[in-house]
């Protein structure tokens, strides 16, 4: 089966479970996903549902961050943020910087042997950056 296919079945399983609506801030243990288009980026996303599913934190969308109050800002500066960036473009850390959010912990995928362009979103490749995420 082509990992493309994998992922497509992960994330119909994603969605059929609690998860159909956007749950951003649901949790005091959140993260943040890049979700960019390059193969990276794709990892940081599903690595993020993977952790969301499983209840280690909750997803939260970085568009959010970026255009939200803030008021609501202020709210999420009280959790726990774990932000992952697929390269070292840095979108979801300098969307954090901008918004004034400096306590979160920080994954830049191309730094753990990765490369941006080279890296199949695979089983293999998400479950490595997993494991990295779930030490954070
Ligand atoms: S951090 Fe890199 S992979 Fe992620 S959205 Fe930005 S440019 Fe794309």
């Amino acid at each position: 089966m082509q990992h493309i296919d994998l992922i497509i079945m992960f994330n119909l399983k994603y969605n059929t479970m609690e998860n159909k609506a956007c749950s951003c801030g649901a949790d005091n243990k959140i993260v943040i996903a890049c979700s960019g288009a390059a193969d990276v980026g794709l990892i940081s996303d599903q690595v993020s549902r993977k952790l969301s599913l499983s209840n280690q934190r909750k997803m939260s969308c970085l568009a959010l961050f970026a255009t939200c109050s803030d008021e609501m800002i202020n709210d999420f500066k009280n959790k726990e943020i774990l932000v992952i960036d697929g390269c070292n473009i840095d979108c979801g850390k300098k969307i954090m910087e901008q918004r004034g959010i400096s306590d979160y912990s920080y994954l830049r995928i191309t730094d753990h042997g990765f490369t941006k362009g080279k890296t199949p979103a695979n089983a293999k490749n998400i479950q490595a950056v997993l494991e990295k995420s779930l030490a954070l």
